[in-house]
């Protein structure tokens, strides 16, 4: 068993992260880094050099920390000769996860760049349908509400944080991964609350060959949440719902599997170190950092957590 741990101990390490570690008898989760949080009966440290410095025998690690830092402690991580799992987003630009890559090589670890929304239930279906058919046009409809998905993360809005793309970017990671034709951005339009320096709403519009592609992310939609991709070809649409959980084609609801993204990206992160290769793939985060670029940046009116507080 492989000795991991978890840095950056908030939502998504407890929710996904620790049971498909725990379910996975390729890894042994010996410790978690955060500031504040741990687990109980697990080793804790408040920083990844107090994690370096510890005799802990850990050979691997997973990085769950918001991506402003995410770059600093996979260095040191790579430099330490850890193996890495960065959680999505990989990094804040797509440089510094290409210098990562690069570490990695020279150190003789394995870099994975984790799109958990890829390893959806309906995804891999999707792609092989795609693969053989003209693609006529793609919508997408990514929708949720920050506030009971994202409660006091406060960073998410902040620079670096990402804003409506922390999600919106798991829907680009899934397009990316069942076009047969790469997407590129030819537009986009942010939406960002006064007083914060990420966008809440965006818009985005590519295309894919000469397919028309756009995206619709919504930070603020209330009611029935939508993680929604709609593909028109000439043999119907194929449509994947709940962030690629379930799919249908020409109308017709494909069988339902099991959605287990995070033991297959832990299933995945194992046979990487036991091949001695690496996995990283930028596109998702590519097409996010043009839109940041280039994006129409449209100041909307100040958003709070709590609500009636601004
Ligand atoms: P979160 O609940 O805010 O957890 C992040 C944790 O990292 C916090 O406990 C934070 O501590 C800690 N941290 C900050 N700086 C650190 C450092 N230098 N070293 C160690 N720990 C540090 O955020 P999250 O929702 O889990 O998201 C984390 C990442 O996972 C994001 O990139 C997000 O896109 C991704 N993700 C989230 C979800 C989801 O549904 N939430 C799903 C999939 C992927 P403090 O709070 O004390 O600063």
């Amino acid at each position: 068993m492989l000795p991991i741990a978890i840095i950056g101990f908030g939502k998504i390490a407890r929710d996904q992260h620790v049971p498909a570690i725990r379910a996975d008898s390729r890894f042994d989760l010996v410790a978690t880094v955060d500031p504040h949080a741990s687990l109980d009966g697990i080793a804790h440290y408040r920083d990844v050099e107090a994690l370096l410095a510890a005799d802990t025998g850990v050979k691997a690690v997973a990085i769950c920390t918001p991506p402003s830092v995410r770059n600093t402690v996979a260095r040191a991580a790579i430099a330490a000769g850890l193996h890495v799992l960065l959680e999505k987003p990989p990094g804040e630009t797509v440089d510094e996860v290409v210098e990562l890559e690069r570490l990695a090589e020279e150190a003789g670890v394995t870099l994975f760049t984790a799109w958990h929304s890829r390893e959806a239930a309906a995804v891999d279906t999707a792609r092989d349908w795609l693969s053989a058919r003209a693609i006529d046009a793609v919508r997408i409809a990514w929708k949720e509400d920050i506030r009971v998905w994202h409660p006091g993360q406060e960073w998410i809005l902040e620079a670096g944080g990402f804003g409506v793309f922390d999600p919106g970017i798991n829907a680009l990671s899934i397009l990316t991964h069942i076009l047969p034709e790469a997407p590129l951005l030819i537009s986009a339009r942010l939406s960002v609350p006064r007083g914060r320096a990420s966008p809440i709403l965006a818009t985005m519009e590519l295309r894919s060959g000469n397919a028309p592609v756009s995206v619709d992310l919504d930070f603020l939609q209330e009611g029935p949440q939508r993680w929604d991709i709609e593909v028109d070809t000439p043999d119907g649409p194929l449509v994947l719902r709940n962030g690629g959980a379930t799919l249908s084609i020409a109308d017709v609801p494909d069988p339902a599997s099991l959605n287990s993204e995070y033991p297959r990206l832990y299933a995945r992160f194992a046979d990487l170190i036991a091949a001695g290769e690496s996995d990283v793939d930028l596109s998702p985060l590519q097409l996010v950092t043009e839109a940041l670029r280039i994006g129409e940046h449209v100041e909307t009116e100040p958003f709070a957590f709590e609500r009636g507080t601004v």
